[in-house]
């Protein structure tokens, strides 16, 4: 068994509520992924991941970075430990990105070839070359339930003939991870890691902001008949209309009966949106990056979402928790007032309550959305 994904309901809206049976548990969709880039997700120990939400399930499935881990501690040697799971002391379904947006976003020195992307390391400048193949080696060797094809992430805003010269190089590079992953994946000895079971490996739609180039890369993409799509290039400085455009107009090209993730969104009010619209999953890094710059999502009781900016003044005598509503460990124990005061003071622990608190705000939106899809009317079979 690799991946099982079963649609329980499709709302009226599109919306689906399904169920993703991977090698170490079930995730119910639509989810919000936590990201842990460097196999933690920032200032949020494990056993506290595994208790967010209402209903107190914790994130069922989290993300970790092969570039981060590739550079720094080396997948050779999280292999050589057990992989990521058993490194990191998670027992619970994970995902890998392919390193490509990192190589593209985050190194310097980029020269990018048919063949792959040479780079320097952020961290040291040292000098690396990422290929698909390479890309889908280090996957395997971290162990992730799912791991993603290797693409070309092309800068915003990009012409029409420039995304469609990347896309291009992104269809040759899926190519190329699908079957590299599927003659190597299984030489790994993951099944004790895996219980007993195999990764799998994602495709990535690209076509930048255009739909017609987003609807040649899905229909190529689904061609390669892979066990779930992403929708990647989102969410990087476009309109908002825009991304959901990009969405609503790649989900009806997507197969129904296969999970689809859009990456790297977004706000609270936009992944209850996109969960709206069919998308089973998402990941951002925003509810822990947002928790440490001392920002916190909150509800009003009309039940919109607003940004609390808690080293303002105006809390430093403020006794009421973030959100009176919420059910997480920091608005049952805290004060905005203590809160306030630890980032003002530059404590350790403000960052991590701000990120927890985040991060159990997503994830019980996510809940919430769960159970309005799962008693929403039936969309009529066409
Ligand atoms: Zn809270």
């Amino acid at each position: 068994m690799a991946l099982q994904f079963e649609v329980l309901r499709t709302a009226g809206s599109g919306g689906r509520r399904g169920r993703l049976a991977l090698p170490h548990g079930v995730v119910e969709t639509p989810v919000f992924m936590p990201v842990g880039t460097a196999a933690s997700v920032k200032a949020v120990e494990q056993g506290v991941l595994e208790t967010l939400g209402d209903e107190g399930s914790g994130a069922k499935i989290i993300l970790a970075n092969t570039y981060h881990l590739y550079l720094r501690p080396g997948h050779e040697l999280i292999a050589r430990l057990g992989g990521v799971h058993k490194f990191m002391g998670w027992d619970q379904p994970m995902l890998t990105d392919s390193g490509g947006f990192q190589v593209f976003s985050l190194s310097e020195l980029r020269k990018v070839t048919p063949d792959g992307v040479e780079f320097r390391s952020h961290l040291d400048g040292s000098r690396h070359f990422f290929s698909p193949e390479h890309s889908m080696d280090v996957q395997i060797a971290l162990g992730a339930d799912i791991a993603m094809a290797f693409d070309e992430c092309v800068e915003t805003p990009a012409s029409w003939e420039r995304t469609k010269e990347s896309m291009g190089l992104t269809h040759a590079w899926a190519q190329r991870s699908h079957d590299h992953f599927a003659a190597n994946a299984h030489r790994v000895p993951w099944h004790e890691v895996l219980n007993g079971a195999t990764q799998s490996l994602f495709g990535i739609v690209q076509g930048g902001m255009y739909a017609d180039l987003r609807k040649e890369s899905a229909e190529r993409l689904v061609e390669m008949d892979f066990p779930g799509y992403a929708i990647g290039g989102l969410a990087v400085g476009e309109p908002r209309e825009v991304t959901r455009e990009m969405i609503a107009r790649t989900l009806e090209l997507l197969p129904k009966d296969k999970p689809r993730y859009v990456m790297g969104v977004g706000y609270p009010d936009e992944i209850e949106e996109y969960a709206k619209m069919g998308v089973d999953m998402m990941d951002c890094v925003l509810p822990t990056r947002a928790g440490r710059h001392g920002l916190l999502f909150a509800r009003e009781a009309d039940g919109s979402v607003v940004r609390m900016n808690i080293k303002r003044k105006e809390y430093a005598e403020d006794q009421g928790p973030i959100d009176a509503a919420c059910r997480c460990m920091v608005c049952r124990r805290y004060s905005r007032a203590y809160l306030r005061h630890l980032f003002v003071a530059g404590e350790p622990l403000g960052l991590s309550l701000n990120s927890i608190h985040n991060l159990h705000f997503y994830l019980a939106t996510m809940e919430r959305v769960r159970a309005e899809l799962a008693n929403a009317a039936e969309r009529a079979v066409l």
